[in-house]
């Protein structure tokens, strides 16, 4: 445990650093021990396939620095980010711990940042010939660094074609190269009916007999629960690490990872008849209370699930009524005990009894947008802190 002082020389006092408030207007708590667990139960999902991290976007809101180091402390060596600059903060994360692992940037390998990902040990995902020819021309098959080869087997987003491979094969060069995988990505894994699925299975199996000796992934999230035949070597897990459901007609089996808690900042009485909040939205059809929290669409709660919905407060529902603001949000608390819905009270937003998908329905959109959309004027508390 460090003791902050005995590292400053006394010429140098450290200035002074006010001890964090007691007071917090909103809090996010992210539950890392849920995020490993959920990471094990993927692991016996993968039918003997290694289980990469996806740790993009911030680790998809919940902070890829904390997710990563408690992942890797529980066996994940693998981690896939989507920039450069993801991939360079990851592996700062991890200076001074006696593991590094592997980290992969999704979106490629642009041209003059060869060096860069040599330098950092950064595994580029190779997209075109172009960045293919470029890494063999940088990093000599005896180079500490690797590159996984991306083929898109049909989602028509990113990756070589098949015919690119195709050429790419009759090149020695590069079939002698120690390619770190061979990987695609599924377009419609959510939906096991889906005849496309089975097209781009069908498509990547022949890129894999082109190179049979390399780690072969195909599967994310949802590709783990489609079966043996789809998890090949390695799975590359993001959305259900932090609980969403990777199930789109079946109970969820993630644990849910993130609670967010907000403070009542004022109660008021109001009128019959009266309006609340912006465009005077909500009329009240009687009288009763409202409470105003401290949380709004600038810390990720959507505009678009305003007037629906509801909060809790002590186990008591609280409906949303009025539009989201920027900063605050209303809730009726009318039929709420006054001594439970008064200033200072803390209410249950996400997690107790609304779920991160229940509030992304609400909005019209899907858990993903949800979770990397939170902002960061929340006090974070993260449990389980490897
Ligand atoms: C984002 C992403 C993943 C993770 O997907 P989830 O659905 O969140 O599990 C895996 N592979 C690629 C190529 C991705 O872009």
């Amino acid at each position: 445990m460090g003791d902050a002082g005995s590292v400053n020389s006394p010429s140098s006092p450290s200035p002074e650093i006010p001890p964090p408030p007691a007071y917090t207007d909103a809090v996010l708590t992210i539950d890392l021990d849920a995020i490993a667990a959920n990471w094990r139960l993927l692991r016996t999902k993968a039918h003997g396939a290694d289980v990469a991290g996806v740790v993009k976007a911030n680790g998809y809101g919940l902070g890829a620095a904390q997710v990563a180091r408690k992942l890797a402390a529980v066996g994940c060596n693998l981690f896939f980010v989507a920039h450069i600059d993801e991939g360079l903060s990851l592996r700062g994360a991890f200076a001074g711990r006696p593991f590094a692992p592997e980290i992969a940037i999704l979106s490629g390998l642009p041209p003059g940042t060869e060096s860069l990902f040599l330098h950092h040990r950064l595994t580029p995902v190779l997209n075109d010939r172009d960045a293919v020819r470029r890494w063999l021309d940088a990093a000599p098959p005896s180079s500490p660094a690797s590159a996984i080869l991306h083929i898109d087997s049909g989602i028509n987003r990113l990756g070589m074609s098949l015919a690119t491979l195709q050429e790419l094969v009759t090149d020695e060069v590069f079939t002698a190269y120690p390619w770190r995988a061979l990987m695609s990505h599924l377009a419609c894994p959510e939906t096991p009916t889906h005849e496309q699925n089975g097209r781009q299975l069908a498509c990547f199996r022949q890129a894999q007999s082109l190179l049979p000796d390399l780690p072969a992934s195909l599967a994310a999230s949802s590709g783990i629960f489609l079966g043996p035949d789809y998890t090949f070597d390695l799975v590359r897990p993001g959305a259900a690490l932090y609980g969403l459901n990777p199930l789109s007609n079946a109970a969820n089996p993630m644990r849910e990872t993130v609670t967010m808690t907000a403070r009542i900042l004022q109660v008021r009485d109001v009128d019959r008849g009266m309006a609340v909040g912006y465009g005077a939205a909500h009329s009240m059809s009687s009288s009763g209370r409202i409470a105003t929290i401290s949380l709004g669409y600038a810390d990720g709660f959507p505009r678009s699930a305003g007037l629906m919905g509801a909060m809790s407060i002590g186990g008591f529902e609280a409906p949303v009524i009025g539009r989201i603001s920027m900063d605050l949000i209303t809730l009726d608390v009318s039929q709420i005990p006054q001594s439970i819905a008064v200033q200072g009270a803390m209410v249950d937003v996400l997690g107790h009894n609304r779920s991160v998908e229940d509030l992304a329905r609400d909005a019209g959109t899907i858990g993903y947008e949800i979770l990397t959309r939170l902002g960061n004027r929340y006090t974070r508390v993260y449990r389980g802190q490897a």
